[in-house]
């Protein structure tokens, strides 16, 4: 399999879950990363996940892409539900699939794939669908296998690993039992 035919757009929502995604695309396809997490709680918080993004595509000399900065709506993300999720899951897949389309790549796919945390088939749905509207390939891959493997060694070469998901309420639930 030729990589540079198969051009894949990663949406990376931090390091460590893109570290698992990796270890399944390294070897067949020629990955971009592509930063677009809007809602995340705080900006200190924002800039720590996104620097550790950056250094992560600096390791592995890969193009990292960012739609834009920190843009924080509080009331959007107030309340976590399975709504609210779904949104935040629309939005960063279908900027993601835009930018792929636009750029000639051949697929996209995201990083929130990885985490056990992350309502799984709900992302690959939504993908699915995105795909189908916009007519660009999502590449569809299972990166959990490889989440606490890749997350350790991260941690273990000293990037940042974060505690909550990412928006206010999740971080509320996280720390102060909310
Ligand atoms: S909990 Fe996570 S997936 Fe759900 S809205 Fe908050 S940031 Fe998005």
């Amino acid at each position: 399999m030729n990589k540079s035919q198969n051009k894949v757009l990663l949406h990376i929502c931090c390091a460590p879950c893109s570290a698992s995604s990796m270890k399944v695309l390294h070897t067949n396809y020629n990955v971009s990363f592509y930063w677009y997490n809007p809602n995340i709680w705080d900006f200190d918080e924002y800039k720590k996940r996104k620097d550790s993004a950056i250094k992560y595509a600096k390791e592995l000399n890969i193009t990292f892409y960012e739609h834009q900065n920190f843009v924080y709506n509080y009331k959007i993300w107030e309340k976590e539900s399975l709504e609210t999720c779904k949104l935040c899951y629309c939005l960063r897949l279908a900027k993601v699939a835009l930018f792929a389309k636009s750029n000639n790549f051949d697929f996209f796919t995201t990083s929130l794939l990885s985490s056990p945390y992350q309502k799984h088939d709900l992302v690959k749905q939504i993908s699915e669908n995105i795909s189908s509207q916009y007519l660009v390939k999502f590449l569809y891959a299972d990166f959990r296998e490889f989440f606490y493997e890749g997350k350790n060694e991260l941690k273990q070469k000293g990037y940042y690993t974060q505690k909550y998901c990412a928006c206010n309420k999740s971080y509320k639930e996280r720390f102060e039992n909310k």
